[in-house]
């Protein structure tokens, strides 16, 4: 009786949403009232670049990952890019990428003169299949970007293993991690470096936004140094020692940031949930739901299903847009755009059929904080048609 009640409930509650037009986009950040009054703070303090916000999230940051160092940047593009820079990797080197993972990953490799080696996913995980990457070293492999795709943390002890044995860098590009953990232990503070992102598609955002963390002083101390044009102080006099970047974030980006940062436990319990819900309530054979590996804590930043072949992926896109739904493909498969693809030669089909089958066949489903139930009912009938 109780199932029934429960369904009678979601048809009215699509009947009233298909009446009103409901527009679901893929994703609305949580900005609030205090988001808001903290970056009015920020400007009437005429205060606006790298300051005591910018440490305040740094701080967030290593107390919410219990790591020892956090570096605030522009973006997360940024931090990656720093990262590499500042463990040393250049022109002489290659760098094992997974080759499904937002473009970004192997950009920050080709922008320090280095050359991505991609390694084919796991479609269980959508992240890099460790199996593979043993095959993928050689004597100029300097470091190793796993991608902790989706806010699903990488198998992480079998890939360190491996830059124990190789002596081998680890960058975590942790950008969807935030929240994500293996066994317990945040994503981001295994290996050498984590980078993340505050983009708004990200768990908690300040707009744009990056943090560089690591356990090693002296590396944080370079971070910080590259951030800013490469001046350092040394006995209090300032001097320029590196060739650096500007990658300073403002106080403005990092209040919004530290506001939501109260909030992210919260936010967290919310998108686990709405997950949940999707998993109850998405009944198709024809679509496969993102599994949970044992000992994994799921951070959400994407909701990602496979449609099987018989679909079209990019027509449902489309079929779901028509009723207000807004999806879109998960990540890329980076050695099919074009700028790999015409440098590099790669055989797509053959060497990454899965980060292929990932990007033709997967979908982004919304989720936010604020998706309502009743969003994810009429988006699970919606998708239950296809
Ligand atoms: C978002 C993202 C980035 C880039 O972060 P930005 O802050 O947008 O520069 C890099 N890697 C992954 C896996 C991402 O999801």
């Amino acid at each position: 009786m109780r199932s029934e009640s429960f369904t009678d409930e979601r048809q009215s509650a699509i009947g009233m949403l298909s009446m009103e037009n409901k527009q679901i986009p893929l994703m609305i950040p949580s900005i609030g009232e205090e988001e808001i009054r903290a970056v009015e703070t920020v400007l009437r303090s005429g205060f606006l670049v790298q300051g005591e916000e910018v440490s305040k999230l740094e701080k967030h940051f290593c107390n919410y990952l219990g790591c020892k160092n956090a570096v605030a940047v522009s973006n997360g593009t940024a931090s990656l890019h720093l990262a590499l820079t500042a463990l040393g990797v250049g022109r002489e080197h290659e760098v094992i990428v997974p080759a499904f993972s937002h473009i970004a990953t192997a950009n920050a490799v080709e922008l320090v003169g280095a050359k991505p080696v991609f390694v084919d996913i796991n479609l269980d995980t959508f992240n890099i299949n460790t199996d593979l990457i043993e095959g993928c070293i050689t004597s100029r492999t300097k470091a190793i970007i796993p991608v902790h795709e989706f806010g699903l943390c990488c198998d992480m002890n079998p890939i360190m293993s491996l830059a124990k044995k190789y002596d081998l860098h680890v960058i975590e590009d942790a950008a969807c991690g935030l929240g994500a953990t293996d066994n317990d232990k945040n994503a981001g503070t295994f290996g050498d470096v984590g980078s993340f992102s505050l983009h708004p598609r990200k768990l908690i955002t300040s707009g744009e936004g990056g943090v560089v963390t690591t356990e090693e002083p002296e590396l944080a101390e370079k971070f910080a140094i590259l951030r800013n044009h490469g001046s350092s102080l040394s006995n209090g006099v300032a001097g320029f020692v590196e060739a650096g970047f500007n990658y300073r974030l403002t106080d403005i980006q990092a209040a919004l940031a530290n506001e939501q940062f109260k909030r992210i436990d919260e936010i967290l319990a919310r998108k686990n949930l709405l997950a949940e819900l999707y998993c109850d309530n998405i009944r198709n054979s024809k679509i496969t739901l993102p599994k949970i590996p044992k000992g994994k804590g799921h951070s959400w930043q994407t909701f990602h299903v496979m449609l099987d072949k018989s679909i079209n992926r990019d027509e449902s896109l489309i079929k779901l847009k028509s009723k207000g739904i807004y999806c879109n493909y998960g990540a890329q498969c980076i050695p099919a755009e074009s700028y790999y693809r015409e440098k590099y030669g790669y055989k797509i089909s053959r060497q990454y059929p899965e980060a292929w089958n990932a990007y033709t066949q997967g979908i982004a489903l919304p989720m936010y904080e604020r998706l309502s139930e009743e969003d994810i009912f009429y988006i699970s009938d919606e998708l239950n048609l296809l």
